[in-house]
């Protein structure tokens, strides 16, 4: 049977579809690996199509991403959302939903760079949360919270979703340039990826080489 297909999901990065597949788990609550994936480039937008599988029950699904005006492997590895526009793809809650996971996660870790990259991941997902306020929200508008769920933990939890806590929690952590240093292990792997991607333009296709930053988390 072939996978169930979904409308396709606007996105700023790979990164961001990862974050998707992340909150958008399997009916059985297992996490997705990628099977297989496709790419079409349009002039301004690529499509991506993931084909996805359950580790848990093995039930497949298709996602369909769209990258609009993408900047391939230009970014910074890791890199969720170079603009200032709010995500499409997940909703407040949900990115600080990710937020806490990966601040969460922090004192489990030994390495310090994975450490690094949970803070950076966390940094960002805390940014993109606040994207969605305006300059005189402190609390999330109605635009930013897109199910019940996501409603009812605002509801909940007001102090979580207010700004000066957003930002608050923003100050502790550190910059991002500090910490794109502190990974910097990757960053020169992505680069030096990146260089003989330029140098052998038939060979592996750069959305392919991101795929060696996922990580099981
Ligand atoms: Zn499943």
């Amino acid at each position: 049977m072939p996978a169930p297909s979904e409308p396709a999901v606007h996105v700023h990065s790979v990164q961001e579809e990862y974050f998707y597949l992340m909150v958008h788990r399997c009916a059985c609550g297992g996490p997705w690996h990628t099977e297989a994936q496709e790419v079409q480039d349009a002039p301004g937008q690529l499509a991506h199509r993931v084909e996805a599988r359950c580790f848990k029950c093995r039930a497949r699904r298709s996602f369909h991403f769209i990258l609009d005006s993408h900047g391939g492997p230009k970014g910074p590895v890791r890199q969720v959302n170079p603009t200032c526009d709010p995500s499409r793809a997940l909703d407040a809650a949900e990115w600080l939903d990710l937020a806490q996971f990966y601040l969460g996660r922090i004192e489990r870790l030994k390495d310090p760079v994975e450490r690094t990259q949970s803070l950076l991941d966390a940094r960002q997902c805390l940014e993109e949360a606040l994207k969605f306020y305006g300059p005189s929200d402190d609390a999330p508008p109605a635009p930013a919270l897109w199910s019940d769920a996501g409603r009812a933990k605002a509801a909940a939890s007001p102090e979580t979703f207010r700004r000066a806590a957003i930002e608050a929690m923003l100050q502790r952590i550190p910059a991002t340039e500090r910490l794109r240093q502190a990974d910097k292990t990757d960053q020169r792997a992505f680069e030096r990826g990146v260089r003989e991607l330029a140098k052998d333009r038939v060979g592996r296709r750069w959305w392919e080489f991101w795929r060696l930053f996922r990580r099981n988390t």
